[in-house]
């Protein structure tokens, strides 16, 4: 028994959408191809030389990575580079690579969920923009018959997904009026005859980096010859909120809280910049490299702000805002989420037969 590349790649694209990452983020499938089977899986924060060589060790045929190998475009794949060498390295052993960033990190018990857990933060709600993205409205008419496969077809290529649901559409019934001309090959009607047809109309929500792919998928399942549809562009909107906001449980110092995550986090070296009497009673967390996330918490009445690593501007940033920051360490901060996700991985591909390890657990 086994698994295929493209299945996890289909299981990971269901609990994480790719839709979900930030602009420029590239998630999904970075080396392989989804036919190629799996047997034992490799679940790693960074897809470095150490982890590939992990990854060969175990005999692996999948590493899932946090962070994208292969982010800016790459000019050489040179061996003496890391990140050549990383390449290299999972091709010649014929290792997958898939990619689950910053889809992962908004995702329902994704990266932040796992770290608001960590921390021990109740009545946890998102704050804080996510992903913005530009939108669109597909409205296409189709036979009545034909509602539910054009519905499942657009949905499949990502369109329609609001929220933590997948597959929203509206369809209204009417009629279709149309005149076939010579050399047409008409669904319904013939040449030279008026028609006049079920058809329902069909709307549905789809990011702009996948409107081509869900236009392409709507065209395949319709019946017709000519598919009518309209595209509208949207007001760019916010999607998920990125980080999480919740109840300390108990109120402490600002000095307190840094000696209290140095041992949730297991990183004695947690960092506080800001008032070290400021009383703390609700926490925003975002994972990794989260700075930028002041603004946001200040506006959601956030006490402190705690992120994985910080740029030097936001240690004054904190004091002027008057929100406490505290560096917890990019791989602490994110490091339960990526557990969490071995564990998914795990009930998934287990009663299949495929074993699944996390980098971090002893060889
Ligand atoms: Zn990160």
């Amino acid at each position: 028994m086994a698994a295929t590349v493209g299945e996890v790649l289909g299981f990971l694209n269901e609990i994480a959408p790719p839709q979900w990452a930030l602009p420029n983020d590239p998630v999904g499938l970075q080396i392989g191809e989804p036919s190629q089977t799996v047997e034992r899986v490799l679940v790693a924060l960074d897809p470095d030389p150490r982890t590939a060589a992990q990854a060969q060790y175990r005999q692996c045929q999948l590493l899932v990575a946090h962070h994208p190998l292969i982010y800016r475009p790459l000019s050489h794949i040179r061996f003496d580079d890391p990140v050549g060498k990383a390449v290299q390295a999972l091709c010649e052993a014929k290792i997958a690579l898939i990619a689950v960033h910053t889809n992962w990190d908004v995702a329902p018990s994704g990266i932040n969920d796992a770290l608001a857990e960590v921390v021990g933060l109740t009545e946890v709600r998102p704050f804080g923009a996510g992903p913005k993205q530009q939108h669109y409205k597909v409205a296409v008419f189709t036979p009545t018959e034909h509602t539910d496969a054009v519905i499942d077809a657009m949905a499949n290529a990502g369109a329609g997904v609001i929220g933590l649901y997948r597959r929203c559409a509206f369809y209204t019934a009417g009629t279709g009026t149309y005149e076939p001309m010579e050399g047409a090959n008409p669904y319904l009607g013939q040449v030279g005859k008026r028609e006049h047809a079920e058809e329902t109309r069909i709307e549905m929500l789809v990011p702009a980096e996948r409107l081509n792919a869900v236009i392409e998928a709507m065209v395949r399942a319709h019946p017709y010859e000519e598919v009518a549809y309209d595209v509208y562009p949207l007001h760019t909107r916010a999607e998920h909120s990125l980080g999480r906001i919740g109840r300390l449980p108990k109120p402490m110092l600002a000095s307190e809280l840094r000696d209290y995550l140095a041992e949730k986090l297991r990183n004695p070296y947690v960092r506080t910049y800001g008032k070290p009497s400021k009383l703390i009673r609700t926490l925003a967390v975002v994972g990794g490299s989260g700075g930028d996330y002041l603004p946001d918490a200040q506006r959601a009445y956030a006490d402190a702000l705690l992120t994985g690593e910080v740029r030097h501007h936001h240690t004054w940033e904190a004091w002027a805002r008057d929100v406490v920051l505290l560096e917890g360490g990019h791989a602490e901060t994110e490091t339960p989420g990526m557990q969490r996700l071995t564990e998914r991985l795990r009930a998934f591909l287990q009663p299949r037969g495929v074993e699944v390890f996390f980098a971090g657990d002893e060889a």
